[in-house]
């Protein structure tokens, strides 16, 4: 069986990485399946490469091919803090109703985390990708736009806002919401986790955040009552207990208490935040994967930027990508060659030989390059079930 992945390098660090861990995913299959499925890899042009061969740098070629596509896999794209260059994640996010950001976090065993018990972290995060802050609707202090939608505040709303000020808004609707915690409701009760988490900054962001909560809760109870329960009426059952948690808390919480959480639901900003703090508590982003998905595409990509100070040095750590692979995999249902990548993985990183984000981790690590990295999971992949 055949399958057919679109993959962009991506910018920075992207080329690098991207090296080191595709030969990991084509050996595991291969140990995994003797030949039996395969990926196919088809090259889309985003960022800079796309820029110098097409002088744009997202081609519309790259968009519409992906909007017909079901599987693709992408490494960082650069976006500049500020000027007029909206960042290519995010149109690519919008542009393909790519709504829900899954990243999973857990710990690798050999790794000196500054948790007592990292081994409790095991948390899948579901962040609402197209809403929010992030839909990039904003304007600056003094501009013509901002300045006549102040004035309608002060002139329609009553509301004052300072003339001068820069204004963004921030939509969150009840369809965003509800199909974000639907698919976090799922992969709770197919995946037999123990709870799925809303995290919202409700009390001060009522109809907003609060309305993520209250949507959520909702969700649950008319889409899936007969396998979960509140968490103010759980017993003992098996049921997936629904609970929700104030954002700065939750912060405080999987510091404290990481077994008490399983699945993560979140508004836009507030899992942007958390899954970065996430990574950090067992290892940081070099180990980070994640995929973002519509209804019809799964597109994986690691949770790192491009890391620009360390690009083309040999520096970067290629084991959030090589994990986003390892997701691709899991969500192809070659769950048998994903479970070979972990496990090479942690084997590599239990040997210490590792890239210096983690050697500065590790008592007594030996550095290696990027590619030594991913050279060594390939090695580890063997033997291994
Ligand atoms: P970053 O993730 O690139 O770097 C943060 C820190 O982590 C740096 O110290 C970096 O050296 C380190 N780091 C990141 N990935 C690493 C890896 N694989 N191995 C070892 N160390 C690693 O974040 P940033 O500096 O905020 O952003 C740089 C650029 O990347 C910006 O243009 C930003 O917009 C872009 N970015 C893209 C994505 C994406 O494509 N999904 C995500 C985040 C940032």
């Amino acid at each position: 069986m055949r399958k057919t992945v679109y993959y962009i390098e991506g910018d920075g660090i992207g080329p690098e990485v991207w090296k080191a861990a595709r030969p990991v995913l084509e050996k595991a299959l291969e140990i995994a399946y003797a030949g039996e499925k395969e990926l196919e890899w088809i090259e889309l042009l985003a960022g800079e490469k796309a820029f110098n061969e097409t002088g744009r740098y997202l081609p519309q070629f790259t968009l519409d091919t992906l909007s017909r596509a079901s599987l693709a896999i992408k490494g960082p794209l650069a976006t500049p803090v500020s000027g007029g260059f909206r960042s290519l994640n995010v149109t690519l996010r919008q542009t393909l109703d790519l709504y829900a950001c899954i990243r999973p976090v857990r710990y690798f065993q050999g790794i000196e985390s500054p948790l007592k018990r990292p081994d409790l972290v095991d948390m899948v995060v579901f962040r609402e990708n197209t809403e929010d802050v992030y839909a990039g609707i904003e304007w600056s202090a003094n501009s013509p736009e901002a300045r006549r939608l102040i004035a309608f505040l002060r002139d329609e709303l009553m509301v004052d806002v300072a003339e001068n000020a820069a204004i963004g808004l921030k939509p969150v609707t009840e369809k965003g919401c509800k199909r974000l915690v639907r698919k976090a409701v799922q992969y709770a009760v197919d995946q037999n986790r123990t709870s799925v988490t809303l995290v919202h900054k409700g009390n001060i962001m009522k109809f907003t955040e609060g309305a993520f909560r209250t949507w959520g809760y909702e969700l649950a109870k008319d889409e899936f009552a007969a396998s979960t329960i509140a968490e103010d009426q759980a017993g003992s059952g098996s049921k997936v207990v629904i609970k929700d948690r104030i954002a700065d808390a939750m912060f405080q919480e999987v510091l404290i208490r990481p077994d008490q959480y399983s699945v993560i639901a979140t508004t836009n900003l507030n899992g942007d935040y958390l899954s970065d703090a996430l990574a950090a508590q067992v290892g940081g982003l070099g180990l980070a994967p994640g995929v973002n998905m519509s209804d019809d595409l799964a597109f994986f990509e690691p949770t790192h930027g491009t890391a620009p100070t360390i690009a083309g040095k040999d520096m970067a750590n290629p084991g959030s990508l090589i994990l986003s692979g390892a997701m691709l995999l899991e969500h192809a249902g070659w769950e048998k060659a994903a479970r070979l990548i972990h496990q090479a993985v942690e084997k590599v990183i239990q040997s210490k030989k590792v890239t210096v984000d983690l050697a500065s981790q590790i008592q007594g690590a030996t550095q290696v390059g990027c590619g030594e990295f991913g050279e060594l999971v390939g090695i580890n992949l063997q033997g291994q079930c």
